[in-house]
């Protein structure tokens, strides 16, 4: 899938110190190849891979990321930008009721969806009623009443035995039923066509014009890959929308109509839905849409983590001394506050591909341990602290003593501290850069 794919490209990245121009065109490639397979339009990988291409090499060399981490948020923030930025929501009419109007061809889900949103309203505090516009099928109606009643919303339909009535009619009479029956949301279900019809674009844009929808909802199956660009093409010409439903996302593994149609049409995706039952539904999050192609949730978390905990000033200095080996107490104590400022320390080393030099010596420290060893730096002088070899016995039993620890924890911490900054030391020579970053390979 998209997702195995973009994983495999980005995974390649890590443990790099730093990517050459040849790294990050090859990368793009590869992106570019997962995201053709995955069906994604044309026009949009090439404004895609151009934006990411151009942000990764002139992307500033930084403290808090090293280079993988650094392309796969250039990627996760294309990626959302593609798919709308924000969260669109739903536009409410200043006077009720608000007109929800569904277009698209037959099959795509669009009854099963007005079940679901209206569901989804009445959850929010909203008076829904759904209208069965779909005269078209012989069973249209009936399936809409069964979802309406599932959902617990009452459905508008023609009454029985007049023959077959007029959508454009029964879609404007239901407007009148709203306003008499306080609904304040009226989600119009229409009649769709195998294929882009004529008749169909005239009934739908006869339908619009006379109840003047607040949303028109161009409702797609994310399934169809490629087509979904070309059905939403003709949908925009033929009647117009404002949003975009995507419907059976759990059956799509290539992700590629998600990120086609925001951008060919211009209109933001509104809501997903992910199965056949009513509560497979949501809003649509970009940002969330983003890391599930991704699939790389944990990473982008702990990627802003690292940034908001780091102090780029203090690491250059720390990352300096690392290489000159003149690392200090003093130093291994901010950069322990700087771990621990990210959060739970359990959480994150586990999932840590590279924050930091301190990793290694603090993975065998649990949170209270830390807490001892910050005490012990504490406990120490100044002078101590910069020049740890001159901790002999006399001081160490003074700082146990301050500290309110055994001298033999004290003697733990100054020897981890020596075999860290010698650890360091050597694999800041091995990586050619002494900044933060490189981590396990
Ligand atoms: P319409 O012709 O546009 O009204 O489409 P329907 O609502 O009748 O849906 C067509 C078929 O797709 C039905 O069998 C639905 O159960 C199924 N369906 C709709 N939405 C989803 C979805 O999100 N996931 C899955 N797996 N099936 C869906
Ligand atoms: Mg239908």
């Amino acid at each position: 899938t998209l997702s195995d794919r973009l994983t495999s490209v980005l995974s390649n990245l890590r443990g790099k110190g730093r990517l050459s121009e040849a790294d990050i065109d090859a990368t793009c490639r590869e992106i570019r190849i997962a995201l053709l397979e995955a069906d994604v339009a044309l026009p949009v990988v090439r404004s895609f891979i151009g934006q990411v291409k151009q942000r990764a090499k002139g992307a500033e060399v930084s403290q808090a990321l090293n280079p993988a981490q650094q392309v796969v948020k250039i990627v996760n923030e294309e990626l959302i930008g593609i798919l709308g930025g924000e969260t669109r929501r739903l536009n409410l009419a200043k006077n009720p009721p608000t007109v929800i109007m569904l277009a698209g061809l037959q099959g795509s889900g669009k009854t099963t969806l007005a079940g679901k949103l209206a569901r989804w309203l009445a959850g929010q505090g909203h008076t829904p009623m759904l209208v069965a516009a779909d005269l078209q099928r012989p069973n249209a109606v009936t399936q809409l009443q069964v979802v309406g009643e599932r959902a617990g919303v009452p459905v508008f339909a023609p009454e029985p035995g007049n023959g077959v009535g007029d959508p454009v009619d029964v879609a404007r009479r239901s407007i009148d039923e709203a306003r008499r029956a306080q609904h304040d949301v009226v989600v119009i279900d229409t009649a769709g066509r195998l294929g882009i019809d004529e008749e169909m674009m005239r009934q739908a844009a006869d339908i619009r014009d006379a109840v003047q929808p607040n949303e028109t909802l161009f409702v797609v199956d994310a399934m169809i890959g490629q087509d979904a660009v070309t059905t939403a093409e003709a949908f925009r010409d033929g009647v117009g929308f404002t949003g975009v439903a995507l419907t059976k996302l759990d059956g799509d593994a290539r992700g590629g109509a998600a990120l086609s149609v925001r951008q060919v049409t211009g209109q933001p995706i509104l809501f997903a839905s992910n199965g056949e039952k009513l509560e497979d539904f949501d809003v649509f999050h970009p940002d969330r849409m983003a890391s599930r192609i991704l699939g790389m949730g944990d990473l982008l978390t702990l990627i802003e983590q690292a940034e908001q905990a780091f102090d780029a000033k203090q690491a250059e200095e720390a990352a300096a001394k690392i290489g000159s080996g003149e690392l200090t107490l003093e130093d291994f104590l901010e950069q322990m506050l700087a771990v621990r400022r990210m959060g739970p320390i359990g959480n994150l080393l586990g999932m840590l591909p590279g924050a930091g030099q301190m990793k290694d010596a603090l993975a065998q420290l649990d949170e209270k341990h830390l807490d001892r060893v910050q005490a012990i730096i504490r406990g120490m002088t100044p002078q101590e602290r910069a020049d740890p070899k001159i901790i002999k016995g006399s001081r160490r039993a003074r700082i146990a003593r301050g500290s309110g620890v055994s001298v033999s924890e004290v003697n733990d911490l100054v020897d981890r501290f020596f075999e860290a900054r010698k650890m360091m030391q050597q694999m800041a020579g091995r990586f050619g850069m002494p900044g933060v970053g490189g981590g396990r390979r």
